[in-house]
């Protein structure tokens, strides 16, 4: 495949251009303990639950690292095929914020814990591409203002303050905003595969801050814009539609774009300037005095590396090779784990699974989770079993009914179980 293909160039007034995209994608750890407190991180308790003394930051109260959350962020990192580092390091990153009491964020700035890695993510039409990854390092999130609940004040919930974050840097490898929503998908399903992050959205454990710039095909990088906190994957889409079009009209009329932090006004569908570089925070990191080096051994690491599931491509390479899948129906099938146990499920009950194993994916893709998206069910609420739908197939595939027949069976069985 070509670095620069013609389809994914956007026309401008004076020619086409390409855009060069990186995401910095937010992933709160999944754990039940903060990073640094063993305070729950429980969602949706009452404003301020779930708060230690060292995540309203009293003084002298000291961090202890949270070993699961060290352990989760190597086995993300080895999910990534990255580069482990059996040392890193944390960094104060000042900076003042209502919700922020310590007045610096723990971070990990010069030694994270995950270098460079790669992702595979696959695209509509069948092909493929990869996007680097830069690093994954760990960190607080910070509280939560809240400007609706008092009309003369603003109230501070800290319960997600010093929840353990994953941030997982991508290098500028991608030229699209489909491929930027297929990246975020993929690393949603290997976050969900490995239970290193639940990746829900809507509660904002996955979130993205999206760095946008555009240049004519084969001239070096242009300047980027960074547009932070997205929160939902067509969000992204839009953003960067609409930051890649703003982009190509300064330009064209012969203006410059200033690096710069922007906002997603996802009601509006339009990007805003929220602060220019020459506005941006000098945030004075430095080493945290109260925290030591974490070191690693590669035993430790090797024995995460030997405990991790199958992973979505491997498991799309053995559908592919073991039943002759398409590459496409073996993505939709692993695109959740739920998914892909489900069809498992129904393969363990085939008698002749060597002969049927494709024939029975065709009918969980478009049998079964057409009629579940069309009611709008999770497969866990399927009325239909694995076990009964591998029956169905093995009538079809053996030559007792024919495949109108079936779909009367599996109507029945669908209204009234087995
Ligand atoms: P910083 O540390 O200042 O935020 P980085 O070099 O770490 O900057 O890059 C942050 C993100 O911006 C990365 O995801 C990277 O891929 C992306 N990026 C860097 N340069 C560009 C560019 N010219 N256009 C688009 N994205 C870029
Ligand atoms: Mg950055």
């Amino acid at each position: 495949m070509t670095q620069t293909q013609t389809s994914k160039l956007l026309k401008g007034a004076t020619g086409d251009w390409e855009m060069v995209i990186g995401l910095e994608v937010h992933a709160q750890v999944t754990s039940n303990a903060k990073l640094f407190s063993g305070a729950s991180t429980a969602f949706g308790g009452d404003p301020n639950a779930h708060v230690s003394l060292v995540d309203a930051a009293m003084p002298g109260m000291l961090p202890v690292i949270n070993a699961e959350c060290v352990a989760q962020a190597v086995r993300t990192g080895l999910g990534l095929k990255a580069r482990i580092n059996l040392r890193s390091t944390f960094d104060r990153k000042n900076y003042f914020y209502p919700d922020l009491p310590q007045g610096y964020q723990i971070s990990q700035y010069k030694s994270p814990i995950v270098g460079e890695g790669e992702v595979t993510v696959d695209l509509r039409d069948g092909d493929s591409i990869t996007v680097g990854i830069e690093r994954l390092h760990l960190e607080q999130d910070a509280g939560k203002s809240l400007h609706d609940q008092h009309p003369t004040m603003s109230l501070v919930d800290l319960n997600r303050s010093g929840v353990a974050l994953m941030e997982i840097v991508s290098k500028p490898d991608i030229r699209s905003s489909e491929e930027a929503r297929a990246y975020v998908t993929k690393l949603r399903t290997i976050l969900r595969y490995l239970g290193t992050c639940d990746g829900d959205m809507e509660k904002g454990n996955l979130r993205a801050d999206v760095n946008v710039s555009v240049r004519r095909p084969g001239e070096p990088f242009g300047t980027r814009c960074e547009i932070k906190n997205v929160n939902s994957i067509r969000f992204i889409g839009q953003a960067i539609e609409y930051e890649a079009r703003r982009q190509i009209g300064v330009l064209e009329d012969g203006g410059v774009i200033e690096q710069e932090t922007r906002l997603f006004d996802a009601v509006k569908g339009e990007t805003r300037s929220m602060r220019s570089k020459e506005e941006a925070h000098d945030y004075r990191y430095f080493p945290d005095p109260d925290l030591l080096p974490l070191e690693l051994t590669q035993d430790y690491v090797d024995d995460l590396a030997a405990a991790l599931p199958e992973l979505p491509d491997q498991k799309k390479a053995r559908f592919i090779a073991d039943f002759g899948l398409t590459p496409y129906d073996a993505s939709v099938l692993v695109g959740e784990r739920e998914s892909a146990d489900f069809y498992e499920a129904v393969l363990g009950a085939l008698e002749d699974r060597a002969r049927d194993g494709k024939l029975a994916a065709n009918w969980v893709i478009n049998e079964l989770f057409g009629r579940l998206n069309k009611e709008g069910m999770e497969i866990a609420a399927s009325p239909v079993s694995a076990a009964q739908l591998a029956a169905i197939v093995g009538l079809i595939g053996e030559g007792t009914i024919s495949g109108k027949i079936a779909k009367d069976l599996f109507e029945i069985v669908w209204n009234e179980g087995g």
